[in-house]
């Protein structure tokens, strides 16, 4: 060092110009340190520490004369060579694939291994001469003239190795821009600009000789890049902005999120989903079926949803808590179709909807039971407006209506429809003797017996206070006669029990049959009034059928 100084040295042009881009490059790294949100800054800091050695050899070959101490500071620039890129796609790797997890220190020494060999073979050239040939010299007299090196087989070697990282560094952020679009697009597309001028200067130099103030303009393009990185970083601020708008709405946002990666771990938990689980740290890597709060169901969930969206909530209970969780898968997209990535959990506290679901689905139950209750008591009601309370058989108002619908039947199916008018035989003395009381029993006795003997298509009412109507469809005088007959003997025969034992009861009888008789309930009930009158004059306890109109009219 002491004989370089000696033979010589100056700050010329170029070498302040190294030396500021070797600042620049000082600053930025510090900016970076300081960015929290930024993965990857591990390998953009070794990046730009191998750039800054690299360089700052660089400046150290330009400023001293003697070639030898030239030869020298060009080997030592080698580690930062080697490391350059390969740490610029180590960066770029993770970077574009958005890891989260900081690089390993052992892969950082792996990665290291070669850079650290290149400089013990380029420092120990003078003993084997592999590295730059004897012929490497001054290119002319001048004093501090740049050194032209022959480059040997060892220097090839390492050209071939670094080229390898530096196509990988290309391919991946060319597949980065072809894959993404938009503002994505044109952010990678700056990448590939940024990553490609370094390498085209250095193709340049070490394939077709191209040389910048006589040395190789690989450093000195790295001012290209500080710049333009600085462009991205502070004038578009999409390497901040992006990661942080993202994480800002993950932190807002007051529903629980979780990202879990293809293995099954938690890998991003905001503050919402941290809270609900009760952690604070340490939960980074967590398997998912360990989570705190509702791991195996969401483990479970997750098994379910296999590789796409699982639109189907599932909805789970916690501390009197309701939550819905809905999975999406986290893909992209590939030239063979799209691959997973990791799934995001998206859990949303949904204890007001389902509080309210609940009210409204009691609220709902109640007004049901209601509605049933008040058209029971409708139907009730009606019953009883229709019914007679002593005997339970429909009274008047009921008659109009079921007449007019079995008169509508008949008229269709051209059958007959008779009518039966019974009136019980001395009643008034019955109540006389025995009281009203037993008149009513008696009353309910009959009642019961008429209904015993009805067919489900006839109808009994009671019209007045002892007197009853049979409707009786279908059926003509004979057959009615028949009928009426049958029940007016039944009743004679035996006794009708009351509250002072069984009672002979009589009934007499009027039959009229649509059409012969009449063709509406009035006409009809006049006919079968005048056939029961015809029927008690004739000493009761028989049965009568009114006579066709000419004949009645006749009898008139
Ligand atoms: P007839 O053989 O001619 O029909 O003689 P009757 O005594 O039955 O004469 P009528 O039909 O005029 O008598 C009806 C009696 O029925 C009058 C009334 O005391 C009685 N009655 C009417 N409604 C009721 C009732 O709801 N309960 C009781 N116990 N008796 C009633
Ligand atoms: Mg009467
Ligand atoms: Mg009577």
């Amino acid at each position: 060092m002491q004989a370089c100084l000696a033979s010589g040295w100056s700050l010329s042009p170029p070498v302040l110009m190294t030396l500021l881009v070797c600042f620049g490059v000082v600053l930025l790294a510090h900016w970076v340190t300081r960015q929290r949100d930024f993965p990857e800054r591990d390998s953009f800091i070794l990046l730009h520490l191998a750039s800054l050695w690299w360089m700052g050899a660089a400046a150290l070959e330009m400023s001293f004369f003697a070639a030898e101490c030239k030869m020298f500071w060009a080997s030592m620039a080698w580690p930062g060579i080697v490391s350059t890129p390969t740490f610029w796609a180590v960066f770029l790797w993770q970077y574009v694939n958005s890891m989260r997890t900081p690089l390993p220190r052992s892969s950082i020494l792996g990665l290291s291994l070669v850079p650290l060999l290149v400089w013990a073979l380029a420092l120990s050239n003078p003993w084997h001469g592999l590295f730059y040939g004897a012929g490497s010299a001054p290119v002319d007299d001048s004093p501090g003239a740049p050194v032209r090196y022959q480059h040997g087989p060892l220097f090839y070697a390492t050209a071939v190795y670094v080229y390898l990282f530096m196509a990988f560094c290309m391919g991946v952020v060319s597949r980065a821009a072809a894959l993404s679009q938009g503002l994505h697009r044109r952010h990678y597309l700056a990448f590939v600009l940024v990553t490609a001028v370094p390498w085209v200067a250095n193709v340049g130099y070490v394939v077709f000789g191209w040389t910048l103030f006589g040395f190789d303009p690989t450093p000195f393009s790295f001012a290209f890049t500080l710049a333009a990185f600085s462009w991205l970083i502070v004038g578009v601020r999409l390497f901040d902005l992006l990661p942080v708008a993202r994480h800002l709405l993950l932190e807002a946002l007051l529903d629980p999120v979780l990202v879990i990666d293809p293995r099954g771990r938690v890998i991003e938990a905001n503050p919402a989903a941290l809270k609900l689980a009760g952690l604070q740290q340490g939960w980074q890597g967590t398997e998912l079926g360990q989570w705190p709060v509702f791991g195996a169901d969401l483990q479970r969930l997750l098994n379910e949803a296999g590789e796409g969206d699982q639109e189907r909530p599932l909805t789970l209970t916690s501390a009197a808590r309701y939550y819905e969780v809905r999975v999406r898968a986290i893909e992209r997209a590939t030239r063979h179709g799209p691959t997973l990535l990791g799934h995001m959990l998206y859990v949303r506290d949904v204890t007001q909807r389902h509080l309210s679901e609940l009210k409204l689905a009691e609220a709902l139950a109640l007004s049901e039971e209601r509605l049933r209750t008040i058209s029971n008591l409708h139907e009730q009601l009606r019953e009883q407006a229709l019914c007679d309370p002593l005997t339970g058989l429909y009274n008047r108002r009921y008659l109009d209506e079921f007449f007019s619908r079995e008169l509508a039947r008949a008229q269709r199916e051209n059958l007959p429809l008779a009518l039966a008018l019974i009136d019980l035989d001395h009643f008034k003395r019955l109540n006389d003797e025995c009281g009203h009381l037993v008149g009513d029993d008696v009353l309910k006795a009959v009642a019961k017996h008429l209904l015993d003997n009805l067919r489900s298509t006839d109808a009994v009412f009671r019209i007045g206070g002892e007197e009853f109507l049979l409707i009786l469809p279908g059926l003509d005088a004979q057959a009615a006669m028949a009928r009426l007959e049958a029940l007016r003997t039944q009743l004679s025969q035996v006794g009708q029990p009351t509250r002072i034992g069984t009672l002979p009861v009589t009934l007499s009888a009027g039959i009229a049959i649509w059409p012969a008789h009449g063709q509406g309930l009035d006409s009809l009930l006049q006919a079968a009034d005048v056939a029961l009158y015809r029927a008690k004059r004739d000493g009761r306890n028989r049965v009568e059928v009114a006579l066709p109109p000419a004949e009645a009219n006749r009898a008139r």
